[in-house]
């Protein structure tokens, strides 16, 4: 049998310690034996963004831009310690994550990886819940103060025009704390743009919520804009595949989300995002059971896993051990990857590769081969073992072949 065709190639970005060794395992284990991989690749270790004064990772995100879909490796993100362990590095540099993020104007989408051994701590959820979360602003952006004695305070806006508007914020008699938060309309749209793309893509209802209700004018804002953009590009869309868009307040959305199955995605305002992906992220099960995807207003798309470089078994890999790393996530990401390259270029075989590579690493877990980490996770009395990453890719390849 030929190996699967490719015509576009996708960006590879190569990362770090024991994700960076899971990495080539799986290309050379799960991926180049089935498929004539194209790729554009793009080393992302700390020491090539070194070396590179980080222009690899500007290059990466740019051919990102220029191919529509992209792969990426877990990487470090500098600081003092690495800095100390890495006596080389010229400079503590960014998270390439958000250099990546902020070419791509990109919102992240984190989706659990879920299957029937391991049930959520929600006993209802049966599907995955997404969470997609807003990057940009509000109280990561504010600033804040103190003040001691009785006073006004005022927020002034100043128009380049000359023109100006001011609001009064409080009156006090005593000691206060204030804070001033903003947002970019440019910012909402481009993030509400990413989660109908990203639902569309998914075939799944998309919900937002947030607390119009007492920030009438604030997140009345982003109430409008998500609908305006919904109205205006998408609606007929969603219709044709059947998928809805579904506003609510912050707090019904809690409520409703614990009751229900899951399956769909829900866009979340900065803080609820940061707050909200942690508690779905737990109530799931595990890290390393989370994938990531990056998705721009235009649709395109970075794949990853939701978790790090995994260091600690890194030490122990480099000592001679042997580590039972869970390389889920970081399969997924690769297989989502696949897809959607198989999706744009209308390469059925390569969708259909990226879902056999899925259901294969799923129905080897089912079958009771697995990471030591999941262990204590599995329903009681499934008969699960333990195995090495090795181990465990060589049986996802023994089911793939
Ligand atoms: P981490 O790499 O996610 O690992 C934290 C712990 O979680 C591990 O020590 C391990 O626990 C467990 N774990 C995570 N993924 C696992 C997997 N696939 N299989 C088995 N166990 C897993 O987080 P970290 O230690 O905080 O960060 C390490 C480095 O990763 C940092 O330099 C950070 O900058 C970087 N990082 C990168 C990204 C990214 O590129 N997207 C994201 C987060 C962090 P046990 O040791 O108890 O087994
Ligand atoms: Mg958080």
């Amino acid at each position: 049998m030929g190996k699967i065709k490719m015509t576009t190639p996708l960006v590879e970005m190569d990362g770090d310690e024991m994700t960076r060794i899971l990495w080539g395992m799986i290309k050379e284990k799960l991926i180049l034996p089935f498929v004539d991989l194209k790729t554009e690749y793009y080393d992302l270790g700390l020491l090539n963004r070194n070396a590179t004064k980080d222009q690899v990772t500007v290059d990466a995100a740019n051919a990102t831009r220029r191919l529509g879909v992209a792969v990426k490796c877990a990487t470090i993100t500098p600081n003092r310690q690495r800095m100390e362990e890495y006596p080389e590095l010229t400079e503590m540099w960014k998270s390439p994550n958000g250099t990546i993020r902020a070419i791509l104007d990109g919102t992240a989408f984190r989706a659990p990886i879920v299957l029937p051994c391991i049930r959520p701590v929600v006993k209802n959820w049966e599907k995955p819940i997404t969470i997609a979360r807003h990057a940009y602003g509000d109280m990561y952006k504010a600033v804040d103060m103190t003040t001691e004695e009785p006073g006004t305070a005022t927020l002034t806006f100043q128009g380049e025009s000359g023109a100006e508007k001011t609001v009064h914020v409080q009156t006090v008699k005593g000691p206060a704390v204030w804070q001033s938060q903003h947002n970019l309309e440019s910012s909402i749209r481009a993030f509400a743009r990413s989660c109908f793309q990203y639902a569309l893509s998914q075939k799944q209802d998309l919900w937002f919520s947030t607390k119009d209700t007492i920030a009438k004018v604030y997140d009345g804002e982003f109430k409008r804009i998500f609908e305006e953009e919904y109205e205006r590009h998408y609606r007929v869309e969603f219709e044709k595949l059947g998928i809805t868009y579904f506003y609510t307040l912050i707090d019904d959305a809690v409520a409703r989300v614990v009751r229900s199955k899951g399956g769909f995605i829900w866009a979340l305002k900065n803080y609820d995002g940061d707050v909200m992906s942690d508690m779905v992220a737990a109530a799931f099960g595990s890290l390393a059971m989370m994938t990531s995807v990056l998705v721009s207003p235009d649709g395109t798309m970075e794949f990853e896993a939701s978790h790090g470089t995994v260091t600690r078994h890194y030490y122990r890999y480099l000592k001679g051990e042997k580590t039972s790393t869970n390389p889920i996530a970081t399969i997924f990401a690769w297989s989502g990857a696949l897809k959607r390259r198989g999706e744009l270029d209308q390469l059925a075989e390569l969708v259909r590769f990226g879902q056999r590579l899925e259901d294969a690493s799923l129905e080897t877990l089912e079958s009771g081969v697995m990471t030591g980490d999941l262990l204590s996770l599995v329903e009681p009395g499934f008969q699960a073992r333990s195995v090495d990453s090795g181990e465990f890719l060589d049986a996802i390849a023994a089911r793939l072949a």
